[in-house]
């Protein structure tokens, strides 16, 4: 490769394009001071990528390469130079045969690359010439002036032309490069660790406050999960009380009103008795002043009667028989007497007889009901405790069935009871609570489904999957909470159906469940429609375009498509239908027992009324045996009487025969009405005995009004306080009932019908309020939580991470940066060591033969460290002692200088060097020593020089003349080589 053609247009001096077209061998230009010969070089150093304006003995802008005017010339508006390089060798590492760079600068400072006319970048033109020993800065180019500087610099700035040689000098710039980018890496991680100590005293704390806030968050939802089925229950409970009790009062209410209405009959009664008793017992008063009057008025009788009788003994013939007919008179009428008051007694006897019969037969016809009852009662007994025990053993059958999933399948059963898998919830068979008027259409519904079984996620299934397989057990569906998704109808569909007649709701609507199971459950039971009857199920399966599955509540399915299953559900036996059957079962147990209760209950009322009725019957039975006994003696009394009375008679007629005036008239009407009064007063003491008797039953029975009355009152009075103490009782629920609705919605934002909807205890009732204290305690003793923590702690420790990593990141990056720097400090060193050694070789040579002799040679400053040492050049021309380079002649210094250029050449050779007036300060034989050298090397560099010697001139190939005819404008011509 060799450089083929300069050309310059604006460029300094050269206003008018120029062309300087040049030999692959020696190119001299040469011309007047001042022509523009140092342009040239400035022009090839520009488009090699200058871009200080100084080097190119500029002071402003780079701007100030523009041909800025002269007298007859005008400023020009940018200066462009391109460089044609022959490439036909491809020295440079591109497929033209010929490359051309070209620079332009504006006026407004843009520069403009181009490679072969196609625009590039400054970075594109030193990638090609990377490595080609053509550079800006390189020893190719020396400039006016610099050859000395070689000689004067210091040793070590000296050693960059030694490293320029060795082709260090890039790795120089890469290494530069490297530990300007390592410094960045130090900044960069001393910032990431200012961050990562920063966010170090803030992630601990935080984590800490996490921990708490996700302790706090686990503790309130276990709270909420115990608390709020704990309410549920609680105000189910309650509830169920509380509309007990209000039935309970009713009944009250009603049993205290008839009681007070009785009673008040009662006191009615007692009153009206009352008042009789003291009639009664007034006319008894009044019925006893009669009798002593009559009693008084009969002894008056009797005293006038006996005086009669004494006195008419004197006055009749025969005494004794007036005696005797008197006697016998009186007896009769006595007996008459007696015989009438008998049959008053007989009467009232029958009266009480009558009564007595009529109690007996009443008192009777109540034991036998009685017993007839307590019999009819003790039959049911009999069958309620069998049904009882039928019952008992029937729950105990469905419990068992239940609690040993008897009715699963034995695969699905092996899987729950094996302890050794985890994360096995239930089947969903297990997990619902279905209304019994829903449960055949949800038992349908559900199908197979109810004995799948819920697992945590999928590891739970694979793990219970290969326990199943590894022990031949059968088959098993799994259904894990981490995978399965909710199904449900579409909205559309949804308001589209839920008016229509005969809709009842979407099925997982109508089951009662914990909600940590909402996913599995809306899986089986979200998209399936719960319709009352077949009918309306058709005509909503239509509506619909049987896009969902129908269920009727008679148990049909109207499938997704048209098709329909029905039939008898009774026998697909089911994990609900068990429970609903144990639910219906329990029940009746309940009644059943409920029953007893109350048969036994009406059994002891019977046995307890037994008693006093059996008692009264005894009692009346004794009192009609006495009135009967009674009557019959009274009646053998009037017999005998009415014997006496005849005989009497008989005698009193036999007598009256003889002596038939012996009584008078006034004895017999004294006699007569002695027994009438006789008369009188036994019918008064009859009347008094009856009303006596009259008047002690009504006092008895007053009595015994009192006392149930008595009774009654206390009943009422306990039936009252009952009452009260139960509208206590209901206000104190009411309330209860109304903080636990509060405490529902204020806590936890929750309706009662959605927390017993999907909030179920799953322990005792008494473990979960403890539970419950213990929770909140522990929350108390949490104390002040941030909850914002577990967010803030995500975020920072993610960048707390980042950082972390982003700081290996940079530790790796430096690392690999040192080890980029200490390879290319192996290669610059060995580079250098290698290039030194050659050029040192070279350098004695080369000074012995432009010096014609002497020695030269070359000194490391600090030969342990390539990488910086200085290079001191020690020389000593022919003749004179090895001395100081400072001593040296001026001639001297350039020579040596041009010497180690050459040695530089020979050991480096570069494919162009351009050499302005290096040889000035030279004599004639050594300008001669110079130009040969020069001729030696030709052969591997092109040589452009810039000269004011002829001698120089006599070895150039080509010689081109710069002048500056135009004032201010350089002009190329060429020089005739033999006019020189
Ligand atoms: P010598 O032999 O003394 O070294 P030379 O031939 O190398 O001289 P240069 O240094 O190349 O001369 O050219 C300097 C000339 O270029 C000066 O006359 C200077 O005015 C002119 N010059 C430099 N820059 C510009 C510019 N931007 N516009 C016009 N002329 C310029």
């Amino acid at each position: 490769m060799y450089l083929k053609k300069i050309m310059a247009s604006g460029f300094k001096s050269f206003a008018d394009k120029i062309i300087i077209d040049l030999t692959d061998g020696i190119t001299g230009i040469v011309g007047p001071n001042g022509s523009g010969k140092s342009n040239v070089v400035d022009a090839v150093r520009w488009v090699l990528g200058e871009q200080s304006i100084k080097s190119l003995r500029g002071d402003g802008a780079m701007t100030d390469v523009i041909f800025s005017g002269s007298k007859s010339r005008g400023a020009m508006n940018n200066a462009s130079v391109t460089l044609v390089f022959d490439n036909s060798d491809h020295y440079l590492n591109v497929a033209y045969d010929e490359v051309a760079i070209r620079r332009r600068v504006y006026k407004d400072g843009t520069n403009e690359y181009s490679i072969n006319g196609e625009k590039c970048r400054l970075k594109d033109i030193s990638e090609i010439l990377m490595d080609t020993g053509v550079a800006k800065e390189s020893f190719n180019i020396i400039s006016q002036g610099k050859i000395e500087e070689i000689i004067s610099s210091k040793a070590s700035d000296r050693r960059v032309i030694f490293e320029e040689a060795a082709g260090v000098l890039k790795y120089k710039k890469r290494k530069e490069d490297a530990l300007n980018k390592l410094a960045r890496t130090h900044e960069n991680m001393s910032r990431v660790e200012d961050i990562i100590k920063e966010l170090e005293e803030r992630v601990n704390p935080l984590k800490e406050q996490r921990e708490k806030a996700i302790l706090y968050q686990e503790k309130m939802s276990e709270l909420e999960n115990i608390e709020v089925a704990l309410i549920a229950h609680d105000i189910k409970e309650i509830n169920t009380k509380y509309q007990d009790d209000k039935s309970r009062i009713e009944a009250l209410n009603i049993e205290i009103e008839s009681l007070s209405t009785t009673s008040s009959s009662n006191e009615t009664k007692v009153l009206s008795s009352k008042v009789e008793i003291s009639k009664l017992e007034e006319k008894i008063k009044s019925l006893q002043l009669d009798l002593i009057e009559k009693n008084k008025e009969a002894e008056k009788i009797n005293s006038d009667k006996n005086l009669l009788i004494e006195r008419q003994k004197f006055m009749t013939t025969d005494s004794k028989i007036h005696n005797e007919l008197i006697d016998l008179k009186e007896n009769k009428l006595k007996i008459e007497s007696e015989i009438n008051n008998l049959n008053l007694e007989l009467n009232n006897n029958d009266s009480l007889i009558n009564k007595s019969r009529k109690d007996v037969s009443s008192y009777e016809s109540d034991v036998s009901k009685l017993k007839n009852e307590r019999n009819k009662l003790d039959l049911e007994l009999t069958s309620l405790v069998r049904t009882k025990s039928n019952l008992e053993h029937q729950v105990e059958h469905i419990k068992d069935s239940i609690d040993n999933n008897s009715i699963l399948p034995y695969a699905v059963r092996s899987v729950l009871d094996n302890p050794k898998l985890s994360g096995i919830y239930n089947t969903i068979g297990n997990v619902v609570n279905v209304d019994d008027n829903y449960m055949v259409a949800i038992s349908v519904a559900l199908g197979f489904g109810t004995s799948y079984v819920i697992v945590e996620n999928e590891e739970s299934a694979k793990s219970a999957i290969k326990y199943l397989k590894d022990n031949n057990i059968g088959r098993v569906t799994f259904f894990p909470l981490s995978v399965i998704k909710s199904k449900n109808i579409d909205s559309d569909t949804f308001s589209l159906i839920s008016k229509e007649t005969g809709f009842i709701n979407v099925a997982s609507n109508l089951v009662k469940y914990d909600k940590i199971y909402q996913s599995i459950i809306e899986n089986q039971l979200g998209n399936i429609i719960v319709v009352d009857n077949i009918d309306n199920a058709n005509r909503l399966s239509k509506k619909i375009n049987h896009r969902y599955r129908i269920v009727t509540l008679s148990g049909e399915m109207l499938h997704v498509g048209g098709s329909i299953t029905g039939g008898n559900v009774a026998n697909n036996k089911s994990v609900i239908t068990e429970k609903y059957e144990l639910e219906e079962s329990i029940k009746k147990l309940n009644n059943t027992l409920d029953s007893i209760k109350d048969i036994e209950n009406k059994i002891n009322d019977i046995d307890n009324s037994f008693r006093p009725i059996e008692d009264k019957l005894y009692l009346a039975h004794k009192e009609l045996i006495n009135y009967e006994e009674l009557g019959n003696i009274k009646t053998n009394e009037l017999r005998e009487l009415k014997g006496k009375l005849e005989k009497l008679s008989s005698n009193i007629s036999s007598l009256d025969n003889i002596k038939n005036d012996s009584v008078t008239k006034e004895e017999e009407k004294l006699l007569n009405d002695y027994y009438k009064k006789i008369d009188e007063i036994n019918k008064i003491k009859n009347e008094l005995d009856n009303l006596t008797y009259t008047k002690d039953s009504l006092k008895e029975d007053l009595e015994q009004r009192e006392f149930t009355i008595k009774k009654e009152n206390s009943i009422y009075s306990s039936k009252s306080k009952e009452l009260k103490d139960l509208e206590i009782e209901l206000n104190r629920m009411d309330v209860k009932l109304d903080n636990l609705l509060n405490k529902l919605s204020e806590s936890y934002s929750m309706t009662y019908e959605h927390a017993s909807k999907y909030y179920h205890l799953d322990i005792e009732v008494n473990d979960a309020r403890l539970k419950t204290e213990t929770l909140k305690r522990s929350l108390k003793e949490l104390g002040n939580v941030n909850l914002d923590s577990i967010e803030e702690y995500e975020t920072v420790s993610k960048r707390y991470e980042f950082l972390l990593n982003q700081k290996e990141d940079l530790t790796n990056a430096s690392n690999t940066l040192l080890s980029i720097i200490e390879e290319m400090d192996t290669v610059m060193t060995r580079e250098f060591a290698s290039t030194f050694k050659l050029i040192e070789e070279n350098f004695s040579t080369t000074f012995k033969e432009l010096f014609k002799g002497g020695n030269a040679s070359l000194k490391l400053t600090d030969p342990d460290n390539l990488l910086e040492t200085g290079i001191e050049i020690v020389a000593s021309p022919p003749g004179k002692k090895l001395t100081s380079i400072s001593l040296l002649s001026g001639g001297e210094k350039t020579f040596t200088a041009i010497s180690l250029l050459f040695a530089i050449l020979k050991s480096r050779p570069v494919p162009f060097c351009i050499l302005d007036e290096v040889e000035a300060a030279l004599d004639e034989v050594n300008v001669d020593s110079f130009g040969k050298y020069l001729k030696n090397l030709q052969a591997k560099t092109q040589f452009i020089l810039i000269t004011h010697k002829k001698r120089t001139m006599e070895y150039a190939d080509i010689l081109y003349g710069i002048t500056m005819q135009e004032s201010g404008v350089s002009k190329l011509v060429s020089v005739k080589l033999e006019n020189i």
